[in-house]
């Protein structure tokens, strides 16, 4: 059976992944969303199981020793990782997958999957980010601050993705990573694992 697509979606805090992947979720119903772990508090209306795995320090630290997360991050004083069961049992069932990570997790998963399709998502600017980050009213200044340096920090690593998305309308947004995954799937050297060649092979291969 055809593996599924291993989609990741990085960008800094606030560039607005929450935001795109819900508007995704209604888009392409048929995409499935990877629940990460963290060791960071809930916000207000985050639930565990659906935004997040909800961990302990300890609880995280455990998980890493079982070897159960594809990769991990610690980002802003917090541990976040992504379960590798659950990744691995999607893509060998045939169903496209979207990890929604941070940067040194993402080039951690480029190094087990560089199949996969890894899209950038950028900000118009960064007064603009800050605003959001601000506007979110979630952090203190000094966490905001830190943020928009880590931000920064990340932007300077978007060579390594495949694909940069512009956040500046959240559906002008969507759509391009919905272009993005159609053509992924249209891709010669992901549909022929030997290349068909030879007027009599082709003819013989579309029957
Ligand atoms: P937040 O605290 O704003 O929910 O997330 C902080 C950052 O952690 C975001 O950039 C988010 O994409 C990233 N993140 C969320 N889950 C994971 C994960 O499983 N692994 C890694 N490496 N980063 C994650």
């Amino acid at each position: 059976m055809k593996k599924g697509l291993l989609i990741v979606l990085s960008g800094p805090s606030g560039v607005g992944k929450g935001t795109v992947c819900s508007v995704l979720r209604h888009r392409m119903p048929e995409l499935i969303y990877s629940v990460s772990a963290t060791t960071r508090a809930p916000r207000e209306g985050e639930m565990d199981g659906i935004n997040y795995f909800f961990r302990t320090r300890e609880q995280f630290q455990d998980m890493i020793a079982r070897d159960a997360l594809l990769e991990y991050a610690e980002y802003v004083g917090n541990y976040y990782g992504t379960p590798r069961d659950f990744v691995e049992k999607t893509l060998a069932s045939g169903k496209d997958i979207i990890l929604e990570i941070e940067v040194q997790g993402a080039l951690k998963v480029k190094e087990k999957f560089p199949e996969g399709v890894f899209i950038f998502l950028t900000p118009p600017s960064l007064d603009e980010l800050k605003q959001r980050i601000t506007g979110r009213g979630t952090e203190t200044d000094d966490l905001i601050d830190h943020r928009m340096n880590v931000a920064v920090e990340e932007m300077n690593l978007m060579q390594h993705y495949h694909y940069a998305v512009t956040n500046d309308q959240i559906e002008a947004a969507c759509s391009r990573i919905q272009s993005i995954v159609t053509a992924e799937h249209c891709r010669i050297d992901r549909n022929c694992s030997v290349p068909v060649q030879g007027t009599e092979a082709i003819r013989e291969s579309m029957r």
